[in-house]
């Protein structure tokens, strides 16, 4: 562990939505651990088991448990198990969930169906409001809640469609629970990344030309890497960011301040 960073010896964390070891959640999960958080995982679709079992393992992590998080039950079976495997408090909790039907990211903005524009909502934005009430009172003064936006939640993003207006209500929502939650002495936050190579990145029509436009003209010249994204999803979840709440912290290489 770095010595100059603190210790998150003592604390408990979990990580919903992890994929493969490309997920942003992987990485955030990872670096948690290594500052000495006693982690557990959870991923939505059992056809995943087989990739995140493995990386549970690697970082000793106290439970990896499947959960589709607009399922209610699925989610209170969720806390049962962290609370056998991580004890009742639970300090760290990070959302990083997003899920848009296909044919609402290849079709015209538009066009967008009642129910893929609810869908959207529901797995993308309702779930951390549904995790955050699940919690209840495992989070305690001192508890941190992170989430991940994308700048197609402040700006027309080609490729971006459903999912702008949902990141947009996740920015939102993170205003309002941190709200919610302060007088509790629970903190609220989101890491608004860059474009990072994923699973959920890769349905995104368009994603390779988002990449290489983004190493073009970000002010850094380059793409964020997802260790990256990870250090200041360390930093929001960490003591060091006591003071901060309800914030969106872009980590994109300073893309989002461009104008013309
Ligand atoms: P990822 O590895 O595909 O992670 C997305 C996760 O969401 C997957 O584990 C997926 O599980 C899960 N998920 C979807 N529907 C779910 C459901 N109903 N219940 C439980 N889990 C569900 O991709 P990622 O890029 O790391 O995405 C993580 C977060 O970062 C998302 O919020 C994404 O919007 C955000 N983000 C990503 C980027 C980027 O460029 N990669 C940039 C900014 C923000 P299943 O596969 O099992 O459905």
């Amino acid at each position: 562990m770095d010595s100059t960073t603190p210790s998150l010896a003592g604390k408990t964390a979990l990580v919903v939505g992890i994929a493969n070891d490309h997920s942003l959640g992987w990485h955030i999960a990872r670096r948690l651990a290594a500052a000495g958080a006693r982690v557990a995982l959870a991923y939505g679709d059992e056809r995943l088991e087989r990739r995140v079992a493995p990386l549970a393992e690697s970082i000793a992590a106290a439970a990896c448990v499947r959960c589709d998080v607009t399922r209610d039950a699925e989610v209170e079976a969720m806390f049962a198990t962290t609370d056998t495997a991580l004890g009742p408090r639970l300090d760290l909790l990070v959302h990083s969930v997003a899920f848009a039907a296909r044919e609402d990211l290849v079709g015209e903005f538009p066009d967008t169906s009642r129910a893929g524009f609810a869908m959207a909502m529901d797995v993308s934005v309702y779930s951390l409001v549904g995790l955050v009430r699940a919690a209840g009172a495992r989070l305690e003064p001192g508890a941190s809640v992170l989430t991940l936006s994308y700048l197609g939640a402040e700006r027309v993003v080609a490729g971006y469609k459903v999912m702008g207006p949902a990141k947009a209500a996740l920015e939102s929502t993170v205003r309002y629970l941190a709200e919610a939650l302060g007088p509790r002495g629970v903190r609220v936050n989101a890491v608004s990344a860059g474009p990072v190579r994923t699973l959920a990145a890769a349905g995104i029509p368009g994603f390779r030309e988002l990449l290489k436009g983004h190493a073009e003209k970000a002010p850094l010249r380059r793409n964020v890497t997802a260790e990256e994204v990870a250090e200041a999803a360390f930093f929001l979840l960490s003591p060091m960011a006591s003071a901060v709440t309800g914030e969106i912290l872009h980590v994109d290489g300073g893309f989002n301040i461009l104008g013309v």
